[in-house]
């Protein structure tokens, strides 16, 4: 199983550092918003970092990048369709990324929606799905449509359910206290609303989730279910003719709770 380690920066993202298979002291590093924590942490376990892994473009994701650079000379690999700074190799649907010194290999998949080009890592039973899927959320529309985004989503539950999922924010617990609104009466939301907050009062990370759980539990990947339509369309007041319009109803609503 890969080995991962989660750098907390700012007040809830995660950078998720990618150890490396042969030599676990090399790492990854992926979405790093902040330089200063994965400094730190890298200098105190000894660690060296040998790349960085970009999902998209936004400022927590991307602001520690040229720090990081500078002090390890990394290559920085990131989407095609964003302007990345610093970017060294340019990645899109179909692209693959061998990190050689690691042992990793990495497929891409395009997942617009959040942003209009936002990517995701999958390898190794491993998804880095950056702000595109949370454990029981997804993330806004600021870039995207509902079809978009719903339709990342889908090509994410075709891959194994015991993909592991590495999302970027610690949003768990204020997600399920939304999917329990949806989804009043689904145990799953219930039992893992429970596991959660556990972890949180141990001051635990509540990721990585598993694709196996997020469709048990998230409203997102769950808009093909009786329950989050007649839920949606209670809430919209009218009947919706798809699971596109059951997202974008769901995501509206989530937005204003
Ligand atoms: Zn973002
Ligand atoms: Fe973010």
């Amino acid at each position: 199983m890969l080995r991962t380690t989660p750098v907390p920066a700012f007040s809830d993202n995660y950078i998720w550092l990618i150890h490396g298979i042969g030599d676990p002291r090399k790492v990854a590093i992926v979405d790093p918003g902040d330089a200063e924590p994965v400094i730190k942490y890298v200098s105190n376990q000894e660690l060296e970092p040998a790349a960085i892994l970009v999902t998209h473009h936004h400022w927590d994701h991307v602001g520690g990048v040229q720090h990081l650079v500078n002090e390890f000379g990394l290559p920085v690999y990131g989407p095609a369709a964003e302007d990345i700074l610093g970017r060294d190799f340019a990645l899109r649907e179909g692209d693959s990324v061998t990190l050689d010194e690691l042992g990793l290999e990495f497929s891409i998949l395009d997942c617009p929606g959040h942003t209009a080009g936002h990517i995701a890592y999958y390898g190794h039973q491993s998804l880095f799905c950056g702000d595109t899927l949370f454990s029981a959320g997804c993330g806004r529309l600021f870039e995207g449509t509902p079809a978009q985004m719903s339709e990342s989503l889908g090509k994410f539950a075709q891959l194994p359910g015991d993909t592991r999922v590495f999302c970027t924010h610690e949003y768990t617990l204020a997600n399920l206290r939304f999917a329990s609104a949806v989804e009043p009466s689904n145990l799953d939301i219930e039992a893992y609303s429970a596991r959660a907050r556990t972890l949180r009062d141990q001051g635990q990370p509540t990721l990585p989730s598993t694709l196996d759980l997020e469709e048990r539990v998230n409203p997102f990947m769950r808009c093909d279910q009786e329950s989050v339509r007649s839920s949606a369309e209670h809430h919209a007041g009218h009947s919706l003719a798809d699971p596109v319009a059951v997202f974008a109803t769901v995501r509206a609503w989530k937005d204003a709770f």
